[in-house]
């Protein structure tokens, strides 16, 4: 078994709205998706993509009152994000706007424009035929330069060596390439998506806010279970298959610290609403669904709006 690439990667950040309006009012992603966390129901859960939320998806808990965190090792350090070819100086002109620091930098043969978030995730962008042009516009950002999907996750381990053991032995990543700082994996099957890891400490990392809270890989849905037994058997301890509604997913902290997830690609987020009406809806999940006026009462209202500051 190999896993499929990336499925999401699942950020811990400060104010919902402001989230919002970072992710979809600056950036362009939409949001497809609104829920609760489904192991805290006093936190949001949102969910961004492309237009019909069929590319990796960008999540985030809101939880403002949560200390600031660091990041280091046993963490995501970074998440690349693919932009269409020839976008590269809408962006920076765009962030500029927006009075977002960037810079633009070259690894791996890829020019990459590198900007953070409000709380501090560092995020950049990667020129990429990855997928499709997404054909979602929003707020000034058309699927000329809308968002594509994930093309990496930069990881950041206690132990490298066997965080590297975990990627190639276990999801079937390959090494094709290396500099001083990082190695470059990639699945054979995948010429645009990578995961790069860092060989080197940063000092250790704090999952709090404006940190990474996992990173979740992609597989069949058939075969999550055998995933879980795998892992097991591989000397790893992975949770109980979790029902995520949107898809199943098993959990395990590898070696090198840093929280992993499969999650099967299906059944998806048009379980529960439509292309035309994805995000728009709080969708509570069932077992907090006889406390739906509360819960709805209690969250402050978000909404994906348009904004020209932030
Ligand atoms: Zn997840």
């Amino acid at each position: 078994m190999k896993v499929k690439g990336i499925h999401h990667i699942s950020s811990i950040v400060g104010q919902a709205q402001k989230d919002v309006d970072f992710y979809s009012g600056v950036l362009g992603l939409r949001l497809v998706k609104k829920t609760l966390n489904y192991d805290d129901k006093n936190y949001y859960h949102l969910y961004y993509g492309n237009k019909n939320a069929s590319s990796e998806i960008v999540t985030t808990f809101p939880m403002n009152n949560m200390p600031q965190g660091k990041i280091g090792d046993g963490q995501v350090g970074y998440v690349s994000l693919a932009i269409p070819k020839d976008s590269f100086g809408f962006w920076k002109k765009r962030l500029n706007e927006f009075n977002i620091k960037n810079n633009e930098y070259t690894r791996f043969d890829k020019n990459r424009l590198y900007f953070t978030d409000p709380d501090g995730l560092e995020i950049e962008f990667i020129e990429s035929d990855l997928a499709a042009d997404n054909p979602y516009s929003f707020n000034g950002v058309s699927e000329k330069q809308a968002y594509k999907g994930i093309i990496n996750a930069a990881l950041f381990s206690k132990l490298p060596k066997e965080t590297l053991t975990v990627l190639t032995d276990v999801f079937g990543y390959e090494i094709v390439d290396e500099d001083n700082d990082f190695y470059q994996l990639k699945l054979k099957e995948s010429d645009e998506q990578f995961i790069e890891l860092l060989k080197n400490s940063r000092g250790i990392g704090q999952v709090a806010k404006g940190s990474v809270h996992h990173l979740a890989f992609k597989v069949k849905n058939e075969d999550i279970v055998a995933w879980r037994d795998y892992l097991v058997k591989k000397g790893y301890h992975p949770t109980d298959v979790k029902e995520r509604h949107y898809f199943r997913s098993v959990y395990f902290r590898e070696p090198g610290g840093i929280l992993f997830e499969l999650a099967t690609a299906g059944p998806g987020f048009l379980i529960d609403e439509t292309v035309d009406n994805l995000g728009e809806n709080f969708i509570i999940p069932k077992k907090y669904i006889d406390e739906t006026q509360a819960i709805i009462k209690k969250m402050p209202a978000i909404v994906q709006r348009e904004i020209d500051e932030i």
